[in-house]
């Protein structure tokens, strides 16, 4: 099948394009099994039997997910070491820690079978892009006790690619590692994506030196100027690519080559879209907090897991003709909003209006600060390779574009800083864009 020129590709075809009934069928049996496993866990042999649930058995159609109570982070991090974990620990083959971004990180275990059907599902987001045996895959993105990194070697090497295991960081080793060895994909955060292009320049690296064709990007949220900005630079292809440790990292959601939205692998995850207030779910197409089931692991079954993601599904078909709905690119966590002056702000709506200008660099920096009794947002930036810092009518005008586009945008009124590109502090893992430096208890 093809849709504007695309061939697209399938890894397992009759999954991708199971009809919508036998999915979810397929997902009632998988969740019977998977509160089955739950119920050998100390966490869940508690919630589920106080909401009546004692066997697989009890859950009788898809609406009674309803019945399952939901798992916080907070569960899980009063439930470290073990309090979810359901098979003897000698059957464990692995575990995994989230980045605690948020706080302490929790922790997964896997056995065989849940590493294998893991591997499977990133194989299947990477083969449904495009890629062959015939690549070579730099996997720029952190190994460790992060999923990320495990997680898309696994899936890669099952496609059969070549994998260079570089790790983030040490961008020159990178392009001699591009260089040398003929790099097609790579994989990292968006953030280092922008870094690396930056550094390629600085470097005076040739793009006809490297044979880059696509990217995969994720683990902290992006906008699409930021897409669109690396690939405009990098000349490639980038995918969105979604996952979290609980439900075991990469491989939950992945666009394929429409890149319209990130197929969720219903086969292995349940998905429902919540009013993180009410805790009601809302319809298809509102944005609400993600709450994801995961029914492909065995070792530490977590149901019902609110993600404080923000998302919404998709309601039209794919045109690849995968039935696996698709949602929303996440612009954040419910937890990332700032309240500045009393006014909500997410991150994402400044990267918006930032990413979409093209004098502005590849890198920025929101700051909170307390004036008094008011709160002043200053958003600092680096310019683009082509602007003149010693130029000061020009430099004052982008500024003043800047603050007005912003102010436009979320109503408040930020000091808008400009600097040198190369000068704001770069990440590895994920990028760290907001400082608060206001006191706590004002
Ligand atoms: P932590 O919760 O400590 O950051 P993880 O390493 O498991 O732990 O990261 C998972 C989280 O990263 C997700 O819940 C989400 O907030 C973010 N994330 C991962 N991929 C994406 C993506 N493609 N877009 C937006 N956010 C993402
Ligand atoms: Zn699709």
């Amino acid at each position: 099948m093809s849709a504007q020129g695309l061939q697209f590709q399938y890894w397992e075809p009759r999954v991708e394009k199971m009809p919508r009934a036998a999915i979810e069928e397929l997902q009632l049996t998988r969740l019977r099994a998977a509160v089955d496993w739950a119920l050998r866990t100390p966490f869940y042999r508690e919630r589920l039997g106080k909401a009546g649930i004692k066997s697989g058995a009890d859950i009788r159609g898809l609406s009674d997910l309803r019945r399952i109570p939901f798992t916080t982070k907070h569960d899980l991090r009063d439930g470290f070491p073990y309090g979810f974990l359901s098979i003897p620990r000698d059957d464990v083959l692995r575990l995994h820690a989230s980045s605690g971004t948020t706080g302490a990180p929790t922790t997964i275990y896997l056995n065989a079978a849940d590493i294998d059907r893991w591997s499977n599902f990133v194989a299947r987001c990477i083969y449904g892009t495009g890629c062959t045996r015939a690549d070579v895959f730099q996997n720029m993105i952190t190994y460790g006790l992060f999923t990320g990194g495990h997680g898309f070697h696994a899936g890669a090497e099952r496609v059969g690619m070549l994998v260079i295991p570089s790790g983030p960081g040490n961008t020159t080793r990178q392009f001699r590692l591009m260089q040398d060895f003929g790099t097609t994909v790579l994989h990292a955060t968006p953030s280092f994506l922008l870094h690396v292009e930056s550094k390629m320049k600085e470097e005076g690296i040739a793009r006809e030196s490297i044979q880059l064709k696509k990217a995969f990007a994720g683990a902290e949220p992006y906008s699409e100027d930021t897409r669109r900005r690396i690939e405009g630079l990098l000349h490639i292809d980038v995918y969105n690519s979604y996952g979290l440790s609980e439900m075991n990292g990469p491989g939950v959601a992945f666009e394929c080559q429409a890149k319209a939205g990130l197929h969720l692998w219903e086969d292995g995850y349940i998905g429902e879209i919540i009013d993180p207030d009410t805790l009601e779910p809302l319809p298809d197409g509102e944005t609400g907090e993600l709450v994801l089931s995961c029914l492909c692991r065995e070792a530490s079954p977590i149901l019902r897991y609110r993600t404080r993601d923000l998302s919404a599904f998709y309601t039209e078909p794919c045109v690849c003709g995968r039935t696996h709905r698709r949602l929303r690119r996440i612009t954040g966590r419910t937890d990332d909003m700032l309240i500045i002056s009393g006014v909500n702000v997410f991150p994402s709506q400044i990267e918006e209006v930032v990413m979409g200008m093209k004098e502005v660099g590849n890198n920025y920096l929101i700051i909170l600060e307390k004036d008094g009794a008011l709160d002043r947002l200053i958003v600092k930036l680096e310019v683009g390779p082509d602007i003149f810092m010693d130029d000061a009518r020009p430099l004052n005008a982008l500024r003043e574009k800047i603050r007005r586009t912003l102010q436009a945008m979320i109503t408040i009124n930020p000091r808008v800083e400009l600097v040198e590109p190369g000068t704001l502090p770069v990440s590895e893992g994920k990028a760290k864009r907001v400082q608060d430096n206001r006191p706590r208890d004002v």
